[in-house]
């Protein structure tokens, strides 16, 4: 059989890379010195694109006239235009579920990090201050109920975890779900004001841009605690920074920011913010099997089979041949 040529625009994890190399002509873009010379005579042959994080607007996707799949590292696919992407039959893929109980984790230690306080109190512990004293005590999860902004498989893995843990969750989404018994709110203005814990698994895009500012952290109130393990772009960082500098609300812990990797040097600067570098789903144990999904849906196209795990935008009616 021969090898279809792939486009892969940016790096990608070493699983990905080794199994592509058996079944595909992978083209790196990045490795290459005259990136746009190249693709422009690479352009007419390439037939599928891998990508982790890396812009795919429509002007790469025109000039790729042969492109049937973009198999994409990741659940969150914002940096795709997947509608796009399906207007001209090109098929995008995601990898969900295999990393849903890793994140859910990650929120749950967050959170906890957060309320209690853990990094700092360890940061305590290194600087040698135990001797000067106990660390300050905390808040704490014990009298806190959570709203989730965002329940789909994130967030009900992350409910579970926190039903758990004994605390009341209730949730906003633009419908309501039939397999959870949680309080719904169609609100989420409304949901801010009758919780005082508000964790977000939004994704991205231009329906969730800046969900979260000044009006739903001021309704979170201040013992508020925002956790957000979503997407950076779903919160105003601008008005989070004002509420966690004004004590407007009591905490916030992130794994996502506005500009990744860029954190802007306030919040670094706030003692009442815990910031991670987007861990959520990074073990190697799941950023394994987030790779071999992409490997899957790339070699169910190039075998002719329906793809894993299609995103909603670009539902699977076959493969055609474009070009
Ligand atoms: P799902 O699609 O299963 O869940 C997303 C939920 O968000 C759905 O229930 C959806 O419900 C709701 N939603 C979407 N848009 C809106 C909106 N405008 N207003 C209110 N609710 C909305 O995705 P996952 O749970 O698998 O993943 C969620 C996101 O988590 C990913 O898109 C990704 O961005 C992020 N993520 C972050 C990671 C990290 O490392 N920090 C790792 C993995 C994922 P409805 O359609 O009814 O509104």
């Amino acid at each position: 059989m021969s090898r279809p040529s792939l486009l892969m625009p940016g790096p990608m994890a070493r699983s990905v890379n080794n199994a592509l190399d058996d079944h595909f002509t992978v083209h790196r873009l990045y490795e290459l010195v005259d990136r746009e010379a190249e693709l422009a005579e690479l352009a007419p042959e390439i037939r599928a694109v891998a990508v982790s994080g890396f812009r795919v607007d429509p002007a790469l996707i025109d000039r790729l006239p042969k492109l049937e799949i973009i198999a994409s590292f990741g659940v969150g696919y914002d940096n795709i235009d997947a509608r796009y992407a399906g207007s001209k039959g090109i098929v995008v893929t995601n990898t969900p579920d295999v990393l849903t109980e890793e994140v859910a984790d990650t929120a749950l230690g967050l959170l906890l990090m957060t309320a209690r306080e853990l990094g700092a109190a360890e940061r305590y512990l290194r600087a040698g201050r135990w001797l000067e004293g106990a660390y300050p005590l905390s808040a704490t999860l014990r009298d806190r109920s959570v709203g989730i902004v965002g329940l789909g498989r994130i967030g009900k893995a992350i409910a579970r975890r926190l039903e758990a843990f004994g605390l009341p969750v209730a949730y906003h989404n633009r419908r309501p779900q039939d397999d959870v018994h949680h309080r719904y709110y169609p609100d989420l203005i409304e949901m801010a004001r009758n919780v005082d814990t508000l964790i977000s698994v939004l994704p991205g895009g231009a329906s969730t841009d800046k969900l979260i500012g000044r009006a739903v952290l001021d309704a979170l109130g201040p013992r508020g605690i925002l956790i957000n393990i979503g997407r950076g772009s779903v919160v105003d960082e601008a008005e989070l920074i004002a509420a966690l500098t004004e004590k407007r609300i009591h905490a916030a812990g992130l794994d996502v920011f506005e500009k990744e990797p860029q954190v802007p040097a306030q919040l670094i600067a706030l003692d009442n913010a815990v910031l991670l570098p987007h861990v959520g789903s990074a073990s190697v144990y799941t950023r394994d099997a987030m790779g071999q999904r992409v490997v899957d849906n790339l070699m169910a196209w190039r075998d002719g089979r329906p793809p894993v795990s299609p995103v909603v935008e670009t539902p699977f009616h076959g493969w055609t041949a474009r070009g």
